[in-house]
Order: structure tokens, then sequence, then C-alpha cells
């Protein structure tokens, strides 16, 4: 007896639970199916002795579009009625570059902001206001986009977000220029770019744009109990509707004939019947082995996973201390430290794997849930982006080597950058990366394989004939 289903979900991450969610909300009979014990993907949480660690985020920014335009976090507690308990982040960022002698505190709020650029960098307030009120634009503009979906009024577009469509072949770096943005402002408002792993003279000022306008307008947030706590909430929420949830259970298969999804297979051999399928593993993963037979999978698919390669990935040195953060001077929750703001120098080193010359996201969990940890200890985590090319050459027999190199440069860096000392108060210790395997058919995401010393994730190229 074959089970049968509405919609069938690959991967219990942030992406399948919301889809989940949603179907079930619309009376679909609908199975989810992770491949983990966990649900959650990146958003969960770990433990080593006495501390549970964050495994991925930092912050949930407001995210609103256009002022009607629903924002995630909206989403999460108004439409999706999620009980979660947010936390406030107390401010944006502590940026400190160690050679330009920078070490500035960040507001969030566009005006407080711009103030604050203003008192470091006298003269600046036009251009950055302008430059601000650009980023708003543009993120206004995708608000609109995509509340509209397919009834958009071109005409309106061109007449209220003009500059949306003026600026969307320009990179970050040229807006700065065009608006005459002091170098020195830049290095203050520059520090996101390492989340998005493109140096600033190639970015795309649209994506930019949304992202320093959304994670800067309004405060951002994070989850009480770990981001796990979000992953929960939705696992609750899908029961409750009647969905079903099925952990272990890994999909090998997807099964298409004529072009028509009729199931999905499991790593047991069990096949479920289902007409449509989500699959929140990635593009690489579904077109390269899920999609069978080969001659089904879609041509545009194929093209669009072939034209990309891998990119940026980030690799996180967690720290458990055995002092709170006043007895170790951590002030702040969010600090990115680097030695100056040349996004392409910054960026040229990310491909290897022993450069000095680095910019760090450091975060102490502790300055926004104080009691995150034991009393007397705190969580400070270590964030860079890597190319995950930089460490094709690294075997079993370095492996560890090169990661413990990474740690001590991360943690000296910051030892240097913020005068506090670390060394000596470490309880805990973990660094998680992705590297590529790629002659290993194991493209996977999700945080176990983040975990695994032999984690393989496929490179991107030439995976579909
Ligand atoms: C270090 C770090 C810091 C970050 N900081 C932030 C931040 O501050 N703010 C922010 O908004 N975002 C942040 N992110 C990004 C955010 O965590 C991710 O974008 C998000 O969690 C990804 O969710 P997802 O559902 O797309 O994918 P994933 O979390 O990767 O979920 C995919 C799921 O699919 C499962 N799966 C895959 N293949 C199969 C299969 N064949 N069968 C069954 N299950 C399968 C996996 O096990 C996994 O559970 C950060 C990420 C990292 C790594």
């Amino acid at each position: 007896m074959m089970k049968k289903y509405d919609a069938v979900i690959i991967g219990a991450g942030l992406g399948g639970l919301t889809a989940a969610y949603e179907l079930c909300r619309s009376g679909k009979k609908t199975l989810l199916l992770e491949q983990h014990n966990l649900p959650g993907g990146f958003a969960t949480s770990f433990i080593r002795g006495r501390f549970e660690f964050e495994p991925s985020l930092h912050e949930l920014p407001g995210m609103r579009g256009a002022d009607e335009a629903p924002g995630v976090i909206r989403y999460l507690l108004e439409d999706a009625e999620l009980d979660l308990r947010l936390v406030t982040l107390p401010e944006a960022y502590r940026i400190i570059l160690t050679e330009r002698g920078v070490d500035a505190r960040m507001s969030f709020g566009i005006d407080k902001f711009i103030d604050i650029i203003d008192t470091l960098v006298p003269g600046s307030r036009d251009s950055v206001s302008k430059y601000m009120k650009l980023c708003r634009e543009i993120q206004d503009a995708f608000g609109y986009l995509s509340e509209k979906q397919d009834k958009i009024n071109y005409l309106t577009v061109l007449r209220k977000y003009g500059d949306f469509v003026r600026t969307g072949s320009y990179t970050a770096e040229e807006v700065a220029d065009a608006l005459a943005v002091p170098q020195k402002a830049r290095e203050l408002i520059y520090p996101y770019w390492c989340y998005l792993g493109v140096p600033m003279d190639r970015l795309s000022f649209s994506i930019w744009g949304t992202m320093l306008n959304s994670y800067l307008s309004k405060e951002a947030v994070i989850p009480s109990m770990r981001s796990h706590e979000i992953a929960s909430a939705f696992i609750d929420k899908i029961e409750k509707l009647g969905g079903d949830i099925w952990f272990n259970a890994k999909v090998e298969k997807i099964n298409v004939a004529d072009g028509k999804i009729n199931s999905v297979v499991l790593a047991d051999g069990e096949v479920i019947a289902a007409s449509h399928v989500v699959s929140n593993a990635s593009p690489s993963r579904v077109f390269s082995t899920l999609v069978q037979p080969e001659s089904e999978i879609p041509p545009a698919a194929c093209r669009n996973v072939n034209a990309r390669r891998e990119g940026f990935s980030l690799a996180v040195v967690y720290l458990g201390l055995n002092k709170s953060r006043e007895e170790l001077g951590l002030t702040d929750y969010s600090y990115f430290i680097a030695p100056h703001m040349d996004t392409r120098k910054l960026y040229d080193a990310s491909y290897d794997i022993e450069a000095t010359e680095l910019m760090q996201a450091a975060v102490c969990l502790n300055s926004a849930i104080p009691n995150c940890s034991p009393p007397g200890t705190c969580i400070l985590t270590m964030t860079i982006g890597q190319q995950t090319s930089a460490w094709e050459d690294v075997g079993p027999e370095n492996y560890f080597q090169k990661k413990q190199i990474l740690a001590d440069t991360l943690i000296a860096q910051f030892e240097a950058a913020v005068g506090c000392s670390l060394r000596e108060h470490i309880e805990e210790f973990e660094v998680l990366l992705r590297r590529p395997l790629p002659d290993t058919p194991e493209p996977e995401t999700g945080l176990s394989t983040v975990m695994n010393p032999n984690p393989g994730i496929q490179s991107f190229r030439g995976l579909c004939r």
C-alpha cells in the first residue's frame, strides 16, 4: 500500500518548513521529509559541554519592502502565529579596522546611522543621506514587485521607482562613486558585504541597497532559544494542521514521467506517491541526482544549474568561554573586524585558507541574551567567508590542522582588535565549515554536513549533461 500525498516537501530547513506550513494551511495533504533527526537545517542549535551554540543566525532584519509589504518577522509572528520569544539586538554593529584606526559603533535606524557617520566623517551627511534614500527606494521597489507579482504596472515602476530602474545595472561601488560618498564613510557603511561574499566593485547595487536598508532601517532580532526555536515552532504548527513529518527520511529519487512528478523514493526504498514536490535541497542535488530519469530534467533547470559555480561559504569558530562577557571585556553583540575595508583585497584573500588579511563577523550571544550560557561564562562565534574551492586540496591528513590554523588566526585577530584575552578561557571549541569533494556525489546542506569532518558539496559546474 503506497502512501499518497498532495505534496511532498524535501528538507525541513526554514524554506521547507515554511512551504509545508503554507501547504497544510491551504488544506493540502502534506508530508515533510527530513534526512536528519532534527528540523531546521542551518537554523538549529548544537551542544558542546555546557554550551548550546547558535550555528548560523546573527540577526533577523525587519526586512520590510514597501510599507504595506509583509516582512519576515511579521510573517513569522502574525501570519504563521509562531510562538517565538524574539530578542531585539542592542546595536547594528561595531566596526574595527585595525590598519585604518577605525573603531565605531553603528546604530539601527537610518537617521541615527547617518548622524554617526556625519560625526565621524564631517561633511558626509549629504551624500550618505542620498545613498541611504536610494537604498530605501530600491527596497520599496522590490516590495512593490513582489507584492504585485503578475499585476505589475511598469509605468508605476518608472514613475515611482525611477532610480531603481536607473541603477539596475550598476555596482554598489559605482553608485557610491556617483554620489561622491567619501571613502571614510564607505568604510563604515560596507561591513555587511561580507555576508554576501561579492566585493563592492562587483556587487549589484540592487541587491546591496535592499540588504543595507533592510538591515538598518529597523532593529534586528534573534530568537531567545537559538534559531532552533523557529524550526520547532513551525513543526508544532504543521503537526497541529495535520501535516505528516518524518525525520531520518532521506529522499534519493524524484520520479518523473511525461513531465509530471509521480513519486519520491526514500533511502530505505519506500516509495511515496505525490503529484507535487517542493524541494528544500540544493538545486544542484535535485537536478544532478534526484530527478529521474535524466531525460526528464527540464532543459532550463539544467542550464541554470550549469551556469553557476560554487561561491563564498561561511566558516565559523565557536567558543564556549569560562568567563562572563563583562570579565572578558566583550561589550558588544556584533563585531566586524578587518585590517581595512578594501573589499576587493579581502575577497581575494578568501581564496587562501591561511590568509591573515581577512574580515570576520563575530557575535557575543550573551550581549543580546545574557542567560544563553551558564553564569560566569559566555559564547563567542567568529565567522568568515571563504571560497569552498580554497579547501579543495586539503585532505583528511591535514584537515584538522588547517581548521586549527584558521581558528588561531581569527582568535588572534579578535584579541588584538578588541584588546581582550580569550585563549586561556576557552572551555569548548568547534570549527564548522564546508569544503568541496568534487568527485563525491554528496551535495548536501544542513548542519550535520557542515559539522562532518569530510563533508562534500558537489561543484555546481557540469552536473547535468
Ligand atoms: C554561519 C551562517 C550565518 C548565517 N547568518 C544569517 C543571519 O544572520 N541572518 C539570516 O537571515 N540568515 C543567516 N544565514 C542563512 C540562513 O541560516 C540560511 O539561509 C537558511 O537557514 C537556509 O534555509 P534553507 O531552508 O534554504 O536551507 P537549509 O537550512 O540548508 O535546509 C535544507 C534542509 O534540507 C534537508 N535535505 C537536503 N537534502 C535532502 C534530502 N535528499 N532528503 C531529505 N532532506 C534533505 C537538509 O538536511 C536541511 O535540513 C546564515 C547561515 C550561516 C551558515
